[in-house]
């Protein structure tokens, strides 16, 4: 029998949408109308499991996932045998503490004898540990930020994207515990085959994150202007130069890098630089 690679997705919530897209990105298609829990991709050798994002961890190192999507939340708390492979640039979020806005926090001392209510007690009790507080951990399951409203806490430990729901919740984020984004996890212990089938995936996902830090360039530049410009868009090896209609005038096409596009562009401009076209890229491959 072929071998296939399992991967477990969250089944429904924040990281369902991107995690079925990176994979579709990877150029790996789902079937269509397969039960919701369990999918086959079309063509990869690939077994789709959806899961609570919770349990990710677990059947991962269980091995009956191979590999996973997760948030790094979820893989630090529940502290299971798992290696994570590779970042995915998605689902970001940190874990926070935050507390009433009217409080005066000045460090993490200020959660001595507190109670503090997370759904995240594993971290938050490391995170009291290092700073050598001493405080009472509520775990409740869901609707963190309502408890110090309603009396149950002094403080929580939640995660945090916008900050929206804290400032609703008349709260104010006073620590950060971790950074957090979904990553793709795998168990320790893979045969060589599904070592195989993991290379070959991760190559994809690779591709893919290049590509969306990246953007590939046209312009028109002076012939005198050349070098400099050049410099400036030194692209993958060099900028490929083609000579245009016009005397004195070529065109250039190189890719550049998402961070600092825009200064680039402005530097482009004072040296010259006319019709300046910027392109996504789908795949790159170095
Ligand atoms: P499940 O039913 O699978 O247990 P859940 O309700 O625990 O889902 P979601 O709210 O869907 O989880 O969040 C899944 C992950 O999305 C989080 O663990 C975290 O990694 C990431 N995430 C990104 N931004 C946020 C945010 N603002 N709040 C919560 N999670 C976020
Ligand atoms: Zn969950």
């Amino acid at each position: 029998m072929e071998t296939k690679l399992k991967i477990a997705l969250q089944k429904s919530g924040r990281l369902y949408d991107d995690s079925v897209k990176i994979l579709k990105e990877c150029g790996i298609e789902l079937q269509n109308g397969m039960n919701k829990l369990l999918n086959e991709a079309i063509n990869f050798p690939m077994q789709i499991l959806f899961l609570r994002d919770d349990d990710i961890p677990q059947y991962v190192e269980d091995g009956v996932a191979d590999i996973g999507i997760v948030g790094e939340n979820i893989v630090y708390e529940t502290n299971k045998n798992v290696e994570i492979i590779e970042k995915l640039g998605f689902g970001k979020c940190r874990l926070s503490v935050a507390v009433p806005r009217n409080e005066n926090y000045a460090d993490a001392q200020f959660l001595n004898g507190k109670r503090i209510a997370t759904t995240y007690p594993f971290l938050l009790q490391s995170f009291l540990d290092k700073n050598k507080v001493t405080a009472e951990i509520h775990e409740i399951s869901g609707s963190v930020e309502i408890t110090p409203g309603v009396g149950l806490a002094d403080a929580i430990c939640d995660l945090v994207s916008s900050g929206s729901t804290l400032f609703s919740n008349g709260l104010k984020e006073t620590e950060v515990v971790l950074n957090s984004q979904a990553a793709l996890i795998g168990n320790k212990d893979l045969s060589s085959e599904k070592q195989l089938l993991l290379k070959k995936l991760l190559f994809r996902i690779q591709a893919v994150k290049k590509a969306k830090k990246n953007k590939y360039i046209l312009l028109n530049a002076p012939n005198d202007k050349l070098d400099i410009i050049c410099s400036l868009i030194p692209g993958m090896k060099s900028p490929t130069i083609l000579p245009l209609g016009i005397e004195g005038w070529s065109s250039l096409h190189s890719v550049v890098q998402e961070d600092d596009f825009w200064n680039i562009i402005e530097s482009l401009k004072d040296n010259g630089a006319e019709g300046i076209l910027i392109i996504p890229i789908e795949k790159m491959v170095l």
